[in-house]
């Protein structure tokens, strides 16, 4: 069996973890099996990074911090190789250079576009452990580049994809993907199932295990995804096209604290003022999610979305700059919201799934700001002191007997 094996920064942290997960791979290892591993840079080394540069420059070229930022999976590569060199097992690093895994050329937000499998496999058929970085690609002007805070799980589903492997596991500091956080809502459990959709629904929405372009990629390549802990043996949760236990109704709550309300009121009613508000945040990479427009009177209308915040003081500026052409009459920002999403395969052929929700923060006098909807998911956006109560009761509502 070929197996890719991801493990995050805090499974490298120091010494003893980094000799953990080595004692890990080595039992795989002499079970027989090929074993490819994938490494995130060892605990805060990222964010470290991103703050020396800083220091120098707030305003690095985006390449420079590529270069730099690479440097933390070349680190955790190169010790767990000399760990396992240690332990009598072969074990070869590499880094995305040396793989050549490429990708597009766009810096600190690269997409995989083919990896070269003949390195790598010719290391397995040596019967060594090949340990590749994580997060980083190269481009066409053989530049490192990497993938977006994250993106170790995504360069772990490219290789298991790229190499046929049997398996893909990514171990991390807790047992799976659960109905919600459980350090908010106690009594949230472990899900042995989920599927694609749901998974990348709940990644999107602020789960934070998974980098959703590795289920997006895992779900085009068919790839298994199994999400467990590298500190027991605790079975984890598997990701796959149609989770085998019957459908739930909701498999996870959700919660979004990032998120920032625009509302432009005043607005023109005719065509065409909805595609010219949203075309320049388009333009200008701003992603919009929840929309809610209020039915014209007079002859005006208000439109209200959310952004992330990051992005929320640059959407207020451009709006600013076009209030006249966008004939907006005054602007208003709010960032004391959060979404909450339920996600669930089974909504789409169940009714009332909205209506219990909404019953359920009732029942805790939460009001509902907006409300968005897809096939298999509920957000609504609500008052950010009100998350931990409405999170508590939407989830008994539909995931506690
Ligand atoms: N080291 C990178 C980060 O901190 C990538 C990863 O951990 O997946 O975002
Ligand atoms: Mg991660």
């Amino acid at each position: 069996m070929l197996i890719v094996k991801k493990f995050g920064g805090s499974s490298v942290a120091n010494k003893e973890r980094i000799f953990n997960v080595a004692n890990r791979i080595a039992d795989e290892y002499k079970k027989g099996n090929q074993v490819v591993v994938v490494l995130s840079a060892m605990g805060d080394t990222t964010d470290e990074l991103l703050e020396k540069a800083y220091e120098i420059n707030p305003d690095a070229p985006k390449r420079e911090m590529d270069m730099l930022l690479a440097c933390g999976e070349q680190t955790s590569v190169a010790l767990m190789a000399m760990a396992l060199s240690s332990m009598g097992i072969p074990a070869i690093s590499l880094n995305a250079f040396q793989v050549a895994m490429h990708t597009s050329s766009k810096y600190s937000n690269a997409r995989f576009k083919r990896i070269d499998t003949e390195r790598i496999n010719n290391e397995l058929e040596a019967r060594k452990v090949v340990i590749v970085t994580g997060f980083q690609g190269i481009n066409k002007y053989d530049d490192l580049t990497t993938l977006g805070r994250g993106g170790s799980d995504t360069t772990a589903v490219a290789l298991a994809a790229a190499l046929r492997a049997d398996a893909c596991e990514i171990y991390t500091d807790v047992e799976g993907v659960y109905t919600a956080d459980p350090r908010v809502v106690p009594k949230a459990h472990k899900i042995k199932e989920i599927s694609y959709d749901e998974m990348l629904e709940l990644a999107t929405l602020g789960a934070k295990v998974l980098h959703n372009r590795s289920v997006e990629l895992a779900k085009k390549y068919g790839v298994d995804l199994i999400v467990r802990s590298s500190l027991n043996n605790a079975e984890g949760t598997t990701v796959k096209e149609v989770a085998s236990v019957e459908s739930m109704l909701v498999s996870g709550v959700a919660v979004d604290k990032d998120a920032a309300r625009i509302a432009i009121i005043g607005l023109k009613n005719e065509p065409g003022i909805a595609f010219k508000v949203f075309d320049l945040l388009a333009k200008h990479n701003i992603n919009v999610d929840v929309i809610l427009q209020s039915i014209g009177r007079d002859d005006t209308k208000d439109i209200s979305f959310t952004v992330d915040q990051t992005q929320a003081k640059e959407a207020v500026a451009l709006l600013k700059e076009n209030k006249e052409r966008l004939t907006i009459q005054k602007i208003e920002e709010d960032e004391t919201v959060a979404k909450l999403s339920i996600v669930g395969a089974g909504m789409q052929s169940n009714a009332g799934v909205a209506a219990k929700m909404f019953e359920a923060l009732y029942g805790v006098g939460v009001n509902i700001r907006m409300i968005a909807t897809s096939e298999i998911r509920i957000t609504v956006l609500i008052d950010i002191e009100n998350v931990e109560v409405a999170m508590k009761a939407v989830h008994a509502a539909f995931l506690e007997d």
